[in-house]
């Protein structure tokens, strides 16, 4: 299959098949680059209006995503410091969700392992609220509760987003407080200093943001609770 088949003006794709509705026509949004160096666009499905970088990433671009690297040395991802403030978000979305379900269960966490919200081509799919809730309720499940303030992602997210804005390469910062010494060698340990700098005096602005974002519900990050219905 052609890889870019343009039709309407130039600004759709005609490639990749959704996961959810088999339509193949999305509209071009935007350039990205993964970390790898690996050139995608960020597209919308013209009929379910899901968002995904196209062309859709190879299986061995994902082999290389979910290397060693992604997933850091030993039992910890990040340093400890920074585990131990992820555990107390963690534990944070276990108690939202333990309102919602009977003692004694467990909360098993799938998913996610990076802060990051767009991470090409790790992620596949990115659905609006209002499609995700529809497409929920016809598996069954009702919307119990919706937060558009995420500490844990949002903050970072402006952050390491402006500073890809300046730097030759995206998330280096990120990578850097994952001790991935083998992408972040070619910046200098004052410019890694001068990015966890920014990171640390700035944060309160950041939160700051994230919390006027979360007022006007425009997060990059929304975190929903589903409910079975009847029970
Ligand atoms: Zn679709």
């Amino acid at each position: 299959m052609p890889e870019n088949n343009s039709v309407e003006n130039g600004r759709c794709d005609n490639i990749n098949p959704c996961g959810y509705c088999q339509a193949t026509k999305s509209l071009r949004l935007y350039p990205t680059q993964s970390i790898f160096g690996d050139n995608f666009r960020i597209n919308r499905y013209l009929s379910c209006n899901a968002v995904f970088p196209a062309p859709r990433p190879t299986p061995k671009q994902l082999e290389i995503a979910y290397d060693d690297s992604y997933y850091g040395q030993g039992q910890q991802k990040f340093t400890t410091y920074i585990e131990t403030v992820l555990d107390w978000f963690r534990q944070g979305r276990a108690r939202r969700v333990g309102r919602y379900v009977k003692p004694p269960v467990k909360v098993l966490d799938i998913g996610c392992g990076n802060w990051l919200h767009l991470d090409p081509p790790r992620h596949l799919f990115f659905i609006g609220a209002a499609d995700l809730i529809s497409k929920m309720k016809d598996f069954g499940f009702v919307l119990a509760k919706q937060r558009h303030l995420s500490l844990e992602q949002n903050p970072f997210g402006f952050q390491q987003s402006l500073l890809n804005c300046v730097l030759s390469k995206r998330d280096v910062l990120f990578e850097s407080l994952k001790n991935n010494d083998t992408y972040t060698k070619q910046h200098s340990r004052f410019s890694i200093l001068l990015q966890k700098l920014f990171y640390v005096v700035t944060f309160g602005l950041f939160v700051l943001l994230a919390a006027i974002e979360a007022s006007l519900k425009k997060g990059g990050t929304i975190e929903m609770i589903f409910k079975k219905q009847n029970s």
